[in-house]
């Protein structure tokens, strides 16, 4: 055959595999307008009915955090510059540790909170508690894991903050324990809601003083089976911290059982009430 006849052959060749492959382009284009205009017809014929938990506006698809920008904006998330090293509590002025964590003793070794405890949070979190809206937690716990996540944590197990017996049979469920279920869930940590108990209820609290407080929070929690905590790094789930009495008993009992690094993780942190030093005075005495 000659050289002339063979590259008449090849480009032939050449221009019909050419051909074919821009009839699947074509094809393929023409398949994928198809799927996006079925879907856009399904969209508007079967809305997903997927509203903003806060403004009720509908969202555009299904998303893991089911908030719209509009309200996404109004949360007051909390900045590493802006909160105490420590606990995480949003402070303001010069100093990296507030004054709670600069006088008094803190177990867990590191705590931190997605946003102030204010304004529409401080309604979800009402909401997830009180009005029985377990659902809330799904969104919740995707904010916890993108704050996990930021802050580079390793945990190799979460645990939730425990509620007593009874106090769970009012509410019907632990909303710590839905937040570490959807927390473990998205970044694949293994999760153990058994072995910290809750074995007495902080209401009976109420008559006593600062000092027997903190040590009757203390007998609060219990860890049952130590085994299941030695020399784990844990992440404790917490809906709102406050003064981080509570994450402190429960990490006072899991170091007891020799946990390893316990980090407290809480969807929101109240503002940090700054004592005066005469109260704080005052307090130190109560302790001593
Ligand atoms: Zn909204
Ligand atoms: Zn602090």
């Amino acid at each position: 055959m000659s050289t002339e006849k063979t590259d008449t052959i090849n480009t032939t060749r050449k221009n019909s595999k050419s051909t074919s492959k821009s009839k699947r382009n074509v094809f393929g284009e023409c398949a994928n307008m198809f799927v996006k205009l079925y879907h856009k017809a399904c969209s508007v014929l079967f809305p997903a009915n997927i509203k903003c938990l806060i403004c009720g506006d509908d969202l555009p698809q299904k998303q893991d955090i089911e908030i719209c920008e509009k309200c996404r904006c109004k949360l007051h998330d909390i900045a590493e510059s802006e909160c105490c090293m420590r606990c995480g509590a949003p402070i303001s002025g010069q100093g990296s540790f507030c004054l709670n964590c600069q006088n008094y003793n803190v177990e867990f070794d590191v705590a931190r909170s997605v946003f102030v405890y204010d304004g529409e949070i401080k309604h979800l979190i009402a909401g997830l508690k009180y009005n029985n809206k377990p659902y809330l937690s799904r969104t919740l716990s995707h904010f916890m894991a993108q704050k996990y996540r930021e802050l580079n944590w390793q945990a190799d197990l979460i645990i939730p903050v425990p509620l007593s017996d009874a106090r769970k049979k009012w509410r019907g469920y632990n909303q710590a324990q839905l937040l570490a279920e959807g927390v473990s869930e998205i970044l694949n940590i293994p999760i153990n809601t058994e072995t910290l108990v809750k074995i007495k209820d902080t209401e009976t609290q109420a008559s006593l003083g600062l000092a027997e407080r903190r040590t009757n929070l203390e007998s609060c929690f219990k860890v049952l089976d130590k085994y299941a905590v030695r020399g784990k790094k844990i992440l404790l789930i917490d809906d709102v911290m406050t003064t981080g009495s509570t994450a402190n008993a429960c990490t006072h009992e899991l170091k007891r059982a020799h946990a390893g690094r316990v980090m407290v993780l809480s969807i929101a942190h109240g503002k940090q009430d700054i004592p005066t030093q005469s109260s704080l005075e005052s307090i130190k005495n109560l302790i001593n």
